[in-house]
């Protein structure tokens, strides 16, 4: 089967042409500016990549050239539409709603609606994109991979906030949790290298991209996640602050003049360690003043790998033990520093770092050392994929 991955944003869409059977990825790309003027990045795979600017008043003009793209007699990577035999889409919010990927009908597009107010940037973007799929290819079966599924099986006392109990019934204010699609790829391929029983294991994932969050798996259940209602609770991120004392927010916005929208602009687009630094929220430009002896660069580091740290620590307590971690997204799969950093103040638990295999930029590694008690390893992330397994097991 092939399965287009679609993930869609406000004024981007990502996709992905992935052959269930032999995993492959046979084409992927973006559509960028849609609604402003538009550009189309597409890749073959094995060709190079071809940039097009072509207008995308819409996100069905961009759908449309995409597939356009995908069968070009060139550079295409099918021959005709019939060769597209169902559409995943990446879902951020499901609210309590969808604890599970779904195949895609009318009353499931109204639940989701139903979702928007708790991710308003996001979940009428992904809306708008399976929209887009399904009236240029009405006849294809699409399924919804949603990134809060993971964790609804948290329970009660981990998704609730000490907040007066009626903005849970009235609003349905608690945790819910993100980058759930990876979480579960990524902890179960975290117990399948190691030989684990995934259904008898205590498990700690580190996603650490741009958008960083931690989860504890237990015997295969996520039993608790860093972010909550919104994706900037928990880690410190590239340019989100993660926790803090929420009382903070009034006096910021006293001390600068600030009001809701302009301090939530700078809890979610100016803090992290690009507020730390003020050099970068990029890891590599972190990595290179640090080494060049910038202190700031070294702070931002330094508050980064803490944070990650103390969750690792909370989430043992949660499960009372832990048998292996695993680093992914960008910086987990990338970044031996943090890695290291983070690892030293693991010792507790009997880790210790394997210096020579903690060198591995994107691969799969243990990079503990053979004697240590909890097993730490990178384990590469693949939502596309799995978005890709999802929709096979619901269409199938
Ligand atoms: P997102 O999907 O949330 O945008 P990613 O998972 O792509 O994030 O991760 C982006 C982060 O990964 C950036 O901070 C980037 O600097 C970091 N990263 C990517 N490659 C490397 C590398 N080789 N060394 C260190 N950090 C890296």
């Amino acid at each position: 089967m092939n399965v287009l991955v679609i993930n869609c944003g406000s004024s981007s869409l990502k996709y992905q042409l992935i052959d269930s059977e032999s995993e492959a990825v046979l084409a992927k790309g973006l559509c960028e500016r849609i609604g402003i003027d538009g550009r189309l990045v597409y890749q073959k795979t094995g060709l190079d990549k071809e940039i097009t600017e072509a207008p995308m008043p819409t996100h069905k003009q961009a759908i449309e050239l995409v597939i356009n793209a995908l069968v070009n007699d060139k550079t295409g990577a099918i021959k005709d539409l019939s060769e597209i035999d169902a559409v995943g889409h990446r879902l951020v919010h499901g609210g309590e709603k969808f604890a599970c990927s779904v195949v895609i009908s009318d009353e499931v597009l109204q639940a989701v609606e139903e979702c928007n107010d708790l991710a308003p940037l996001h979940n009428p973007a992904n809306l708008i994109g399976v929209a887009a799929c399904q009236e240029v290819m009405p006849n294809v079966p699409m399924v919804g991979v949603f990134d809060t599924a993971f964790h609804q099986t948290m329970p009660k006392k981990a998704y609730l906030y000490g907040l007066p109990y009626e903005y849970y019934e009235k609003y349905k204010v608690r945790r819910y949790g993100f980058h759930g699609t990876s979480h579960s790829f990524v902890s179960k391929r975290l117990a399948e290298y190691l030989g684990l029983d995934y259904q008898n294991s205590k498990l700690i994932v580190a996603h650490l991209g741009n958008g960083a969050s931690i989860s504890a798996v237990q015997n295969g259940k996520c039993i608790d996640t860093s972010m909550g209602l919104t994706p900037l609770e928990g880690l410190v991120m590239g340019t989100r602050s993660g926790d803090i004392d929420p009382a903070i927010m009034e006096f910021i916005a006293k001390k600068e003049n600030l009001d809701i929208e302009g301090v939530m602009n700078v809890l979610n687009k100016k803090s992290g360690v690009q507020g730390l630094s003020r050099l970068s929220s990029d890891f590599r430009d972190l990595e290179d003043g640090h080494a060049n002896g910038n202190e700031m660069a070294t702070n931002a580091i330094e508050v980064f790998c803490y944070r990650v740290a103390k969750y690792i620590g909370a989430y043992v307590a949660a499960m009372n033990g832990v048998d292996a971690i695993a680093f992914t997204a960008g910086i987990g799969e990338n970044g031996p520093l943090v890695r290291q950093k983070v690892m030293e103040y693991l010792g507790y638990l009997g880790i210790a770092v394997n210096e020579e295999t903690n060198g591995v930029h994107g691969d799969e590694a243990v990079i503990s050392t053979a004697d240590s008690k909890v097993k730490v390893c990178v384990i590469p992330t693949n939502e596309e994929l799995a978005i890709a397994r999802e929709t096979v097991a619901l269409v199938k």
